[in-house]
């Protein structure tokens, strides 16, 4: 059974709105709609290290991108892993951070999430936990006033997206609850300096990607950069490297969840979820650092294409192959599972 878990940013599009070439063909093609190319539906879902809003949000989105229905199980957000990962924090509060507005309260309700907060709800809470910050007219419609957070024991941080995420707030805070009593704000305790104590409470980080491609002709900062910058932070005032779990290709956690989406998937378009995928659904992908690092450790076939982070040359990781774009890329794979 041959399978594809497509990269989306560099692959099937560019930027919010730049649809790439042969983007709508093959999803139409391994969709089953194209019997003159393909006799048969090919599962496949989008895996992406972008997210921010909740998967229903997006795969809205994705379907008026590319003129395809997607069923739930087709799209892994670098969040989405998180659904099978946060039920031990179901009744705990947590700190949400990042995504537009309010959409990390969105996406984290969404998992089942019960006390989910945001930065911004510190900020309303006490204006000086970051002064440089103010709230917006809109954040000021959203954020929780009825908190008094000296007393809430955060139990967990998630970073779920860049976008929307204020770096100097972000660093602020986090940093003070790593370094807190028990994850409570204004709180700091007794560690000596460049000594690991093991009792932060537990950060995670959804997206490892420090550049990706947009519409503007430099690639820009992703969530990586933001680590980066925190870690050095952290380190300066601790002595110690920042302390995190990390989601997001190339992890293997994400190839993991990726392919039990995949079988779900396939049980959705009738076919048995048992079968061996190939043993290596193919990955088309744009970063070699990411994608095809995570592709080539989870035993996947990977695709490098060219409209995307990678620019040509001796790729830092070495593709199964490379091809000019996801249409290529397709009907190689095809043509090697002999279905075209
Ligand atoms: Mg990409």
């Amino acid at each position: 059974m041959a399978a594809f878990a497509f990269d989306i940013d560099g692959v099937l599009k560019h930027g919010k709105s730049h649809i790439l070439p042969g983007a709508n063909r093959v999803l139409n093609v391994l969709s089953g709609r194209t019997p003159e190319v393909l006799a048969q539906k090919v599962p496949f879902l989008l895996m992406t290290n972008g997210g921010g809003q909740t998967e229903d949000e997006r795969l809205k989105a994705l379907e008026g991108d590319f003129g395809v229905q997607f069923s739930k199980n087709q799209l892994v957000q670098s969040h989405t892993p998180l659904q099978d990962y946060v039920s031990e924090y179901r009744d705990k509060p947590v700190l949400v951070c990042g995504g537009e507005g309010d959409a990390a309260r969105s996406v984290a309700h969404s998992y089942g999430l019960k006390q989910a907060y945001l930065l911004q709800d510190l900020v309303a809470w006490r204006g000086n936990v970051w002064d440089r910050y103010h709230l917006t007219a809109a954040e000021e419609s959203f954020v929780r006033r009825d908190i008094d957070f000296s007393n809430i024991p955060f139990s967990a941080i998630f970073v779920i997206h860049d976008a929307g995420l204020d770096w100097a707030l972000a660093t602020q805070v986090i940093t003070e609850l790593l370094n807190s009593d028990g994850g409570r704000m204004g709180t700091q305790r007794q560690r000596k300096k460049g000594v690991p104590d093991g009792k932060e409470i537990p950060l995670i980080l959804t997206n490892p990607d420090f550049i990706w491609p947009t519409d503007y002709p430099v690639p820009r900062f992703g969530m990586g950069a933001f680590r980066t910058g925190l870690d050095a932070v952290y380190k300066e005032l601790t002595g110690c490297d920042l302390p995190y779990t990390q989601f997001g290709k190339p992890h293997t956690t994400t190839y993991k969840f990726a392919e039990s989406m995949l079988r779900r998937h396939l049980a959705d378009i009738g076919g048995n979820p048992a079968d061996p995928l190939s043993g290596e659904p193919a990955d088309p992908a744009d970063n070699p650092a990411s994608d095809i690092a995570g592709a080539n450790a989870y035993g996947w076939v990977s695709l490098l294409v060219r409209t995307g982070v990678y620019a040509g040359g001796e790729p830092a990781h070495r593709p199964t192959q490379i091809v000019d774009n996801v249409e290529d890329g397709v009907m190689w794979a095809l043509k090697r599972e002999g279905l075209v």
